[in-house]
């Protein structure tokens, strides 16, 4: 059988229905075809919910968003110190602790930013993310991102230097770290997102009204 990823000729493998490249881009992805996000392509998004952050952050939605946030960072504290003679949820605990680490390094707002950028993403181009599962990975990713703790030195063979590689992080721990982000701060960042594309359209009929209106002159 061939691979079931849209347009790969490769075998599958035995077990599964994916071949070898895809089943690893599934592992670390969430989905076989799924790309991810870059800095690059994510930054005009950032730049888009930037200016409703700065001019919401003394308001209430914001200041107990914050709060939320750092409830969460406290819990995650807290779990990261589990120990073996604790029960507890590998993915949770690999994720609270990746989270306790970025809450020393990255800032509340730079969190929220993020998070809304993403959302906004998602909004303007549905079918960039491939599942809800990938959206969280891709969440995760660019959340983590955030820290330098993501980072890891790896020599590079063929450049024949040190290079700065993230550092592997397994699928279900990403899947918890978005859960954990999406629950103290999604409400607040989906808003933002929404705020964003409401300013867009209106900006939009303006220009068509204005438009319409110049007909009027004969
Ligand atoms: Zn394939």
């Amino acid at each position: 059988m061939y691979c079931f990823a849209a347009g790969c000729r490769q075998t599958a493998q035995t077990y599964g229905n994916l071949c070898q490249r895809h089943a690893v881009h599934q592992r670390t992805h969430g989905h076989p075809e799924q790309r991810p996000v870059t800095a690059k392509e994510l930054r005009p998004y950032r730049q888009a919910v930037r200016p409703i952050i700065a001019r919401n952050r003394t308001t209430d939605a914001l200041m107990i968003t914050e709060e939320r946030w750092t409830e969460t960072l406290r819990r995650c504290g807290a779990y990261a110190e589990t120990d073996g003679r604790t029960v507890f949820h590998r993915p949770t605990k690999q994720a609270a602790q990746a989270l306790v680490k970025l809450g020393n390094e990255a800032a509340f707002d730079a969190v929220l930013e993020t998070v809304a950028a993403m959302l906004l993403l998602q909004e303007r181009d549905p079918r960039r993310f491939k599942s809800g599962r990938a959206f969280s990975v891709e969440l995760a990713r660019v959340v983590r991102r955030l820290g330098t703790l993501a980072i890891v030195s790896q020599w590079d063979q063929r450049a024949g230097r040190v290079r700065g590689v993230y550092r592997r992080f397994p699928l279900p721990a990403s899947l918890a770290l978005a859960e954990l982000v999406t629950t103290a701060i999604g409400l607040a960042a989906k808003r933002i997102a929404d705020t964003v594309q409401a300013e867009e359209a209106r900006k939009v009929r303006l220009e068509g009204e204005y438009r319409a209106s110049l007909e009027g002159i004969a």
